[in-house]
């Protein structure tokens, strides 16, 4: 890994605007590539097939990429049985490379995690095969949404974590800071020149402002465990009063993993597929006698806040939320969970 920062060239170079073209139609030569695309009033991040598709003057994608790693849904094999016997087809893994172009530096950040929850004790190859083989290009936010608190969550607008690449507009061209030695490796397209001091002073200037910019949300000191403390506290009533359970919040979430199998089956041959799921729908915890630990919008919104804020941190080391603000803006009822970080951090319930 090359340390991030904007430090000195070499891992730092300058792809000038009218130069991303030829960048991007070589990527294309080698690699399936991922770009924000305008799709109706809307940018998703999509396969592209020419240079001319994407789109990076924007805010952040509607949806997070993780759907490029971790698919909405995935046929994991088929299977046939015939004379007491059975038979199992497991697709084949990528046979291209990819690169996933212009996200944002939050969802790089938020694979950190996916890569942690998946990569554990029981390593998903599925997420892995696609993951490997990715390249991540993220394009830092030098005007961040106010709905964005990825700084408050331990990263940052200008953030290489997650990233090859880390590219910040520095108006008439991109400095393209190299993360890792692939990213590195990318710098090496005739696109790219020699970046310069004064380029360098510019980006870090960018990068202050952009900081300076966010509003911080106010996080009491060892939530986890403070968390832990109010479990049982009457605020959680009050805080999820309105949420409607739809899941949109988890979705949309660049670290929201959880997920459901099933079988798609007809006579003796079938396919076993993984869905999303989520944890705010009530059969997530519904078991079969009946009996459902989590009966409300109570305990299912206690549970995201919990796995977020206390159960991950204390598992894997790292929050379960990058603050990209796709809960803030999406939620059809406006619950903002700043405002429940808030709420909780001067709880009385601790
Ligand atoms: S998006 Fe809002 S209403 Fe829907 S489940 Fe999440 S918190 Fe509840
Ligand atoms: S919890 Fe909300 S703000 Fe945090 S990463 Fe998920 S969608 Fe983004």
């Amino acid at each position: 890994m090359i340390p991030g920062g904007y430090g000195l060239p070499p891992s730092s170079k300058i792809l000038k605007k009218d130069r991303l073209p030829s960048f991007l139609e070589r990527l294309l030569e080698e690699r399936i590539v991922f770009a924000p695309v305008r799709r109706g009033e809307v940018i998703l991040i999509r396969e592209i097939h020419a240079p001319s598709e994407v789109v990076l003057e924007y805010e952040n994608a509607k949806e997070s990429p993780k759907s490029i790693f971790f698919p909405e849904r995935e046929p994991l094999f088929r299977y046939r049985t015939e004379k007491g016997k059975v038979e199992v087809d497991i697709p084949p893994g990528r046979e291209r490379s990819r690169v996933v172009f212009g996200i944002r530096p939050c969802d790089a950040r938020g694979l950190l995690l996916l890569d942690k929850v998946l990569g554990g004790e029981y390593r998903d190859p599925y997420y892995f095969d696609k993951r490997a083989e990715t390249l991540v290009v993220s394009l830092a936010c030098d005007h961040p949404n106010p709905s964005c608190f990825c700084l408050s969550m331990g990263g940052g607008p200008c953030s290489p974590e997650g990233s090859d690449l880390l590219l910040l507009d520095l108006s008439d061209g991109y400095l393209a800071e190299a993360v890792s030695e692939r990213g590195a490796a990318l710098l090496e397209d005739p696109a790219f020149e020699k970046s310069d001091e004064e380029s360098l002073a510019v980006a870090k200037k960018i990068k202050r402002e952009s900081e300076v910019s966010m509003k911080p949300v106010a996080m009491k000191e060892n939530l986890e465990e403070h968390l832990e403390r109010v479990f049982d506290d009457p605020v959680w009533k009050d805080l999820t009063e309105t949420c409607l359970g739809c899941g949109i919040c988890t979705y949309l979430c660049p670290t929201c993993y959880c997920f459901d199998l099933c079988d798609e089956a007809a006579g003796s041959s079938g396919e076993r597929i993984r869905v999303w799921d989520s944890c705010q729908f009530p059969l997530f915890t519904q078991q079969a006698s009946g009996l459902n630990p989590r009966p409300t919008a109570k305990e299912r919104f206690r549970q995201r806040i919990m796995h977020k804020f206390s159960y991950l941190p204390k598992s894997q080391a790292m929050l379960g939320c990058v603050g990209c603000g796709r809960c803030v803006t999406e939620c059809p009822v406006n619950l903002d969970i700043r405002e429940v970080v808030k709420s909780l951090s001067g709880g009385n319930g601790g």
